[in-house]
């Protein structure tokens, strides 16, 4: 199985860093986690055929479409009001391998960091879309791994951003044993 990883927003945060809080950047722990999640991937055997941080989703999509990836994760942090907490993962709206995809890696997520479950969601086109789950080729999801800007949760995506990148790395393993 070939993976391609997109770390959310801009390379060290210019233009765009993303949501921030408690002195982290989204641009920064999204980076980190999915290099480390490579690095898990290909331990256990998974192709990472790419990965890509842009300011441009059409570069991204250009290139996951390009490298023929056959499953495109695009990490993220999520960023409300300071009291919203937790763990969601996207899929585009009426894939079943999407939101196989989705599921697998939201169990391992909220199994291994003891995260809020917020559950999987459908993107549809034209109501809630977003473009990286639109216009990849992929079987496509964007992991929000957690609140940015809730103090529990920020301290997770300070001092646990290996064990996301490892529950990342197992959901794909698992959705890949369950197709
Ligand atoms: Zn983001």
């Amino acid at each position: 199985m070939r993976v391609f990883l997109n770390p959310g927003h801009a390379p060290d945060g210019n233009p765009d860093p993303g949501a921030c809080g408690y002195g982290l950047r989204e641009c920064d722990v999204a980076k980190n986690v999915a290099d480390l999640a490579a690095g898990y991937l290909t331990a256990a055997g998974v192709e990472v055929v790419g990965s890509l941080q842009s300011d441009s989703l059409h570069e991204v999509v250009t290139a996951s479409n390009h490298s023929d990836a056959d499953v495109f994760l695009s990490i993220h942090c999520n960023a409300c009001n300071g009291s919203a907490n937790g763990t969601e993962v996207w899929h585009f709206y009426g894939s079943g391998a999407g939101e196989t995809l989705a599921s697998c890696i939201q169990n391992q997520i909220v199994t291994s960091l003891g995260t809020t479950d917020r559950g999987t969601k459908g993107a549809k086109p034209g109501v809630n879309g977003l473009y990286v789950l639109s216009n990849t080729d992929a079987v496509a999801v964007l992991v929000e791994l957690a609140f940015i800007d809730h103090a529990g949760d920020a301290q997770l995506l300070r001092s646990q951003q290996d064990d996301f990148a490892r529950a990342i790395a197992r959901g794909v393993t698992d959705y890949e044993g369950a197709c």
